[in-house]
């Protein structure tokens, strides 16, 4: 019988623009932001040109259906028109901290060496191959769309 799951990312402000299974079969899921601007790392100003951006990083993610998934992003640069000779600083996002390895939500849970606990939905690995990204909205009877919500939902199908 086919049977349906979603699971929902935790991870806020980014659109997904791809989800692939790697040769390890592991999940690699390729975001990008939808937060506009950073704040200039000399003189603290909002700042919104965009510069280029930097190296893709891969950081851990807690495991999703039993598999070793992984967040890909590629932070963007930003430049400060105000501060002398324009320096750059890149855009940093909630839920990772700068030069580590690991979303924050792996690193919560992950630290504390339970695979149980990293691993919310067990095992339906073998059977399951990802399906679609959906993005739940919020509605109101009287006035329509609310908003969608900021966090994608991932949904995965087994046979
Ligand atoms: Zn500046």
């Amino acid at each position: 019988m086919r049977k349906t799951f979603e699971i929902p990312l935790d991870i806020p402000d980014v659109t997904i623009e791809n989800v692939e299974t790697d040769r390890n079969r592991d999940l690699v899921i390729t975001v990008k932001s939808t937060v506009e601007g950073t704040y200039c790392h000399t003189c603290g100003k909002k700042i919104t040109k965009v510069y280029g951006y930097d190296r893709e990083i891969t950081l851990r993610h807690l495991s999703i259906l039993g598999r070793k998934t992984y967040i890909r992003l590629r932070p963007v640069r930003y430049q400060c028109p105000s501060c002398d000779g324009n320096p750059t600083t890149t855009q940093q996002l909630s839920w990772y901290t700068p030069r580590s390895s690991y979303t924050k939500p792996y690193e919560e849970l992950g630290c504390l060496n339970r695979p149980s606990a990293v691993d919310r939905f067990l095992d339906f690995s073998s059977q399951s191959r990802f399906s679609h990204v959906w993005w739940p909205s919020i509605f109101n009877h009287t006035r329509g769309l609310l908003r969608h919500q900021r966090r994608p939902i991932l949904v995965f199908t087994t046979h």
